[in-house]
């Protein structure tokens, strides 16, 4: 069984980005293998706080904890197949050993790899088109590599050169007190290659924005900020690194009948104050067609029918959700003399006994009447 990663931390669900950065801080100086060598319980206390800030300190991955538990973790990793959690640590790691442990890397003499950003795409849908899933197309900007220097950035017919400052490396060695400090190479910027003359397409960066087109499946059931993740399909990435992803975010258009609530959706429905009286059969829209339902005798404004299973079948969810009918009585408008005339006998023969046919208004007076002390 897995630790709560919060628990981990020692930290509370609501904790702030400095907060966590904090307890990460502190356990990670505390239980780090440079402090503890031999110590296999202090390892396994700060590969479980690693773990645990790699998380929460990635908003996406956070919210997918928050809402699923490790589970959802653990699906988020599965969907993409690379990699996991290879993108972000090391800079947060950088971040908070860089100045005592010596960069990011650590003692590996890595050059400047990065993985690509990842991009975010807001998808809007329909909410039928939400309820049964589709599949639809998105053209999305992205950073390619130059097609004129294959990546390279140098000019036609001249090659990048190796950088004199670091030799290639990409990391320049510098003695600070007791530590030996490695950092980027300041002339290469960590890429290890000097280009003399640029590609003009790209300008020496080796990348060209472009608009690619992708096909992405929406399943049946998703609902608005739900993620889907393409995997590889965000920005480049520099010096070799891997790409990043894109997460395609679900909006989901208003509807002009239904207000969606998580699996259920709801609806209002107008009456004629005549149909609520003396009951009634009606016609009520759902998402597969209309649908009857029986109106009893005596029905107020406000009551609720609940059609069970005609709601939406969530992502993760085995069942449909139901449609909540808001039944709203109307006051009759535009009517005749005629008409007049019999409602007007209806409140005569109502007479004294009109408290009997207004419930809602007889417990209101009482409630008046009470208020007043009387
Ligand atoms: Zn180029
Ligand atoms: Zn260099």
């Amino acid at each position: 069984m897995k630790r709560d990663y919060y628990e981990v931390l020692g930290v509370n669900k609501d904790a702030s980005d400095d907060e966590i950065k904090k307890a990460y801080r502190k356990l990670a100086m505390k239980f780090h293998p440079d402090r503890n060598p031999d110590n296999p319980k202090a390892e396994e206390h700060f590969k479980e706080a690693k773990e645990a800030y790699e998380i929460l300190s990635d908003a996406q991955k956070r919210s997918a904890y928050d809402q699923y538990g490790h589970a959802g973790i653990d699906q988020q990793a599965g969907m993409g197949g690379a990699g996991g959690f290879s993108g972000g640590f090391a800079d947060a790691f950088g971040d908070i050993f860089g100045d005592i442990f010596g960069g990011a890397g650590g003692r590996g003499g890595r050059s400047n790899v990065y993985r690509g950003a990842d991009l975010r795409y807001n998808l809007e849908i329909s909410l039928e088109e939400a309820a049964r899933g589709t599949e639809t197309k998105i053209r999305i900007p992205t950073m390619a590599e130059c097609e004129t220097c294959h990546g390279s950035g140098a000019k036609a017919g001249t090659k990048p050169e190796t950088c004199p400052t670091c030799a290639g490396h990409g990391q320049v060695r510098m003695q600070q007190g007791f530590f030996s400090i490695q950092q980027a190479c300041p002339k290469c910027h960590g890429s290890g290659k000097i280009i003399a003359s640029p590609c003009p397409t790209c300008q020496g960066s080796g990348r060209v924005k472009q608009y690619k087109t992708l096909a992405v499946k929406i399943p049946s059931g998703v609902d608005e900020g739900d993620r889907i993740r393409l995997s590889g399909e965000g920005e480049a990435g520099v010096n070799g690194g891997p790409p990043g992803d894109l997460y395609v975010v679900i909006q989901i258009k208003p509807h002009t009948v239904f207000q969606r609530d998580h699996n259920d959706l709801h609806c209002e429905m107008p009456i004629s104050f005549t149909t609520a009286a003396l009951g009634g059969e009606i016609e009520i829209p759902t998402l597969d067609g209309h649908a009857k339902i029986k109106i009893p005798a005596e029905t107020q404004s406000g009551k609720v029918f609940r059609l069970r299973g005609k709601g939406i079948k969530g992502v993760r969810s085995s069942t449909h959700g139901d449609l909540l009918c808001h039944m709203v009585v109307e006051t009759p408008v535009s009517l005749t003399e005629r008409q007049k005339e019999l409602l007007r006998e209806l409140e005569t023969l109502s007479g004294e006994d009109s408290a009997r046919h207004n419930p809602r208004a007889k417990s209101w007076m009482n409630k008046v009447k009470e208020f007043f002390g009387q």
